[in-house]
């Protein structure tokens, strides 16, 4: 049997080649993580993230003056935008509206010099702006809602998933809540993916209508909690796996093992800071089978009509 082959056993990343200015500006004041810190982290972390973010439309939080100072999401390119972040065309959009993208660490990079402290991802690539290749469940609990509980609904949609053919994957949203991921093989079109999705929600809620709601409208609720599957429509996004969240404590989205999944570790328990110890402590990449793990979306049945 072979030795389980570590996780970061892997060449050092490349070296950073774009210039960071002000590389001791403090991005978030209170853990004193700056500009260079956070450029260090996405370094570290590359290998896993770029999946996740590289060849991607991408929304972006951009905090200028750090975490206390404005936000900004953004779309669209900015005055001075650096060469290293691209600008790509949505098929379905006039010319002047092209979205961003990145290619290489060279580009993440160019999003740390810019302030970008939150990367969002679509889940289709600029490869094939139709057909989705990654699905998200957005486990938002409201007030009250014990994380045990958000853990359980975790489960709750991953058993849903896999019964529908597909892998689920969960990863902490380095906010409040929990997010339960599946590859799909690029096959069905955004349509398909949302009406998937919506139809677990709802079923999610109408089975437990004391613990889930499907719909934003009731999800203020105090004590459930909101299966948000709008993720999962052409041009909406979700942060993406090992990005870095704009709020206090510089909290990262996480992916885990399902076994991992307990109450000791909550939403936002890995951060820039711990984050490179776990990388280089696990044995296996939770997320390694990702991708291999995908499978086409099944199209919905054409109802045909019978012949007269
Ligand atoms: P939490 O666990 O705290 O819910 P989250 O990342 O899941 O963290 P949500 O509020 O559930 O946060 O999701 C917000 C999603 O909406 C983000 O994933 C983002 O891609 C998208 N979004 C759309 N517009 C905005 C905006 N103006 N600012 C921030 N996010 C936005
Ligand atoms: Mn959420
Ligand atoms: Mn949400």
């Amino acid at each position: 049997r072979e030795a389980p082959r570590s996780a970061t056993a892997q060449p050092k990343p490349p070296q950073r080649t774009v210039k960071l200015t002000h590389p001791d500006r403090l991005y978030w004041p209170d853990e004193g993580v700056t500009k260079e810190g956070l450029a260090d982290y996405y370094a570290e972390v590359w290998r896993f993230i770029a999946p996740h973010i590289v060849g991607r439309p991408l929304a972006l939080v951009r905090c200028p003056n750090g975490i206390a100072g404005e936000q900004f999401f953004q779309k669209h390119a900015w005055k001075g935008l650096n060469p290293n972040i691209v600008l790509v065309n949505d098929p379905k959009e006039p010319p002047d509206e092209q979205l961003l993208s990145i290619r290489n660490l060279d580009g993440l990079t160019a999003l740390v010099q810019s302030a970008v402290l939150e990367i969002h991802p679509w889940g289709s690539t600029v490869a094939d702006w139709e057909r989705p290749d990654t699905i998200i469940m957005d486990l938002d609990p409201g007030d009250d809602v014990p994380f045990e509980a958000v853990i359980e609904a975790a489960f709750e949609t991953a058993d849903r998933l896999k019964a529908a053919g597909l892998v689920p994957f969960v990863k902490t949203s380095g906010g409040k809540g929990l997010h339960v991921v599946a590859p799909l093989k690029p096959k069905a079109e955004w349509p398909v993916a949302k009406a998937f999705t919506k139809s677990i929600a709802d079923a999610m809620a109408s089975d437990s209508p004391d613990r889930f709601v499907s719909t934003i409208t009731k999800s203020k609720r105090r004590g459930k909690i909101l299966v948000d599957y709008l993720r999962n429509q052409r041009g909406a996004t979700a942060v993406a796996a090992y990005s870095t969240r704009a709020r206090p404590g510089a909290a990262v989205s996480m992916p885990l093992s399902w076994d991992e999944l307990a109450p000791g570790i909550g939403p936002a328990y890995f951060t820039v800071e711990n984050t490179p110890t776990r990388l280089a402590s696990l044995s296996t990449d939770p997320w390694g089978e990702f991708r291999a793990a995908a499978v086409p979306l099944a199209e919905p049945k054409v109802r045909r009509k019978k012949a007269a």
